[in-house]
């Protein structure tokens, strides 16, 4: 079992996992939110899911990798994590995908009456995706403001999120955006737990379907978004490049830490 306030982890690529399936996590979190908010500690717990594209991001680029270091839970959100943990003979209970931990959260908040905030999705988006979580969850304490707001209007958007005092902040931005919004702004964001959700609110309001189960258990669902979405496909040329680090790392031919002279 976790020891109080800490998961049991996993060192991957610089960064420590989580080894903790999407039904502990969820457990874990809202147990460390539950206290932080009776406590009344300053700044939230602080939630990173971080795929295989995240990984190679954040062996490019210092600031990506700093920031995701700040991340109190880091949850492997991707076949190609837990693959590569396998590889590398540090197993992962699962895949952990960041729109299910924030399904299972919102089941938790609905039933302690938790009050959720949704930062982000395009202003027509956001409020389909409250609608749809409401329709679940009648009895869900819900705000949120849509991702598209000038840095003029971020003041008013902050002093939004503390007028409510969410037990949840699901931020959703876009990878690596998000999580260096909640790191720049943590010590003001007045949330018992705050986590990067991608576009999980696309789905949520119906704008981008999301694989089907059979898709998702076979580990497809990077093929499926692949799909629907096809400007990805520069960005998922990560893929190929993570699955051969991994293996060169097993090998003994790369190093498995971000920094210079690594892959
Ligand atoms: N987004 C936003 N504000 C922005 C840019 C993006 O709210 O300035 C939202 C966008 O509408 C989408 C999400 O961020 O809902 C990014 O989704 P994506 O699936 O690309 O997430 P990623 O895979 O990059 O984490």
């Amino acid at each position: 079992m976790p020891t109080e306030g800490k998961p049991p982890v996993v060192p991957l690529f610089g960064l420590s996992f989580a080894a903790l399936s999407l039904e502990a996590a969820a457990d874990f979190l809202a147990k460390e939110a539950a206290t932080r908010r009776t406590a009344g500690t300053a700044g939230p717990l602080f939630v990173a899911t971080v795929n295989a594209e995240m990984l190679i991001r954040a062996r490019e680029d210092a600031q990506v990798l700093s920031v995701l270091r700040q991340a109190d839970v880091v949850v492997a959100d991707g076949i190609g994590v837990v693959l590569a943990a396998r590889l590398l003979d540090r197993p992962l209970p699962g895949r952990v995908a960041g729109i299910d931990l924030m399904e299972a959260l919102l089941e938790r908040a609905a039933a302690a009456g938790w009050p959720v905030f949704f930062l982000g999705a395009r202003p027509e988006v956001l409020p389909r995706a409250m609608a749809a979580v409401r329709r679940r969850h009648p009895e869900l304490v819900l705000d949120g403001h849509h991702g598209y707001f000038t840095p003029e209007e971020e003041a008013a958007v902050l002093e939004q999120i503390a007028a409510f005092r969410p037990a949840f902040l699901f931020v959703g931005l876009g990878a690596p955006r998000q999580e260096a919004w909640i790191a720049r702004h943590r010590p003001r964001l007045s949330a018992a737990l705050a986590m990067g959700v991608g576009g999980s609110f696309d789905v949520l309001g119906g704008a981008v379907r999301r694989a089907p189960l059979r898709w998702q258990r076979l580990g497809l669902e990077w093929l499926w978004r692949l799909k629907e979405e096809p400007w990805r496909a520069r960005r998922m040329a990560t893929l190929p490049r993570f699955a051969l680090l991994a293996v060169a790392v097993r090998l003994g031919l790369a190093r498995e830490e971000p920094g210079r002279g690594s892959l």
